[in-house]
């Protein structure tokens, strides 16, 4: 099973690969991914007990799905639109599979550790465990690409890049004062 910090960096990871950049997008994907485990706050509140629907009805793939792909045509998770028009269908895909994602990731068996303190529930050692998990999952998932927008980085001036205009304006100024040392002619006949 995954904890609500394994489905949020999955459904994260996801969302940047179907292009979804957007903050907003991002962090909506990233709730989405543990929307099925709405049913135990609905439980504590219904029936007064948290587990008591826990795993029945928004555990199922006609949920998680549908629910994801609502959540894609009306564009909560949306990946960035080419020339003002959004691709539906991608970002129907992209939400069925964010939200989707959560019964395969409830259903992966992870060693459990009952010792140590406590956090809601779950020992802390099995919180830094899910995390470190799922974190390199999302790790692997994450797009990547020489194009540092295609990465959703802000385009800046790398290092390389300063290097290179440095460089560039050091031998300008090597030039102005000394021609001679970048094989010019000096285009000032010396009398
Ligand atoms: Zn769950």
């Amino acid at each position: 099973m995954a904890s609500p910090v394994g489905h949020g960096v999955i459904g994260l990871a996801l969302a940047r690969r179907f292009g979804i950049k957007s903050r907003i997008g991002l962090v909506a994907a990233a709730l989405a991914a543990s929307l099925p485990d709405a049913d135990i706050i609905a439980g504590a509140i219904l029936h007064g007990d948290p587990w008591k629907i826990h795993r029945k009805g928004t555990h199922t793939l006609n949920f998680t799905l549908t629910a994801g792909a609502l959540a894609g045509l009306a564009g909560l998770i949306a990946a960035e639109s080419l020339g003002g028009e959004r691709d539906l269908l991608l970002d129907a895909l992209a939400g069925a599979a964010i939200i989707g994602s959560h019964i395969p990731l409830d259903r992966v068996p992870i060693p459990t550790l009952s010792r140590g303190p406590s956090l809601l529930g779950m020992s802390l050692s099995n919180w830094i465990i899910d995390a470190a998990i799922w974190s390199a999952l999302a790790w692997a998932i994450w797009p990547r690409a020489a194009d540092p927008e295609a990465s959703g980085a802000a385009p800046s001036p790398s290092f390389p890049n300063l290097q290179v205009q440095l460089t560039r304006r050091a031998a300008t100024a090597v030039c102005i004062g000394a021609p001679a040392a970048c094989g010019r002619a000096d285009p000032v006949p010396r009398r």
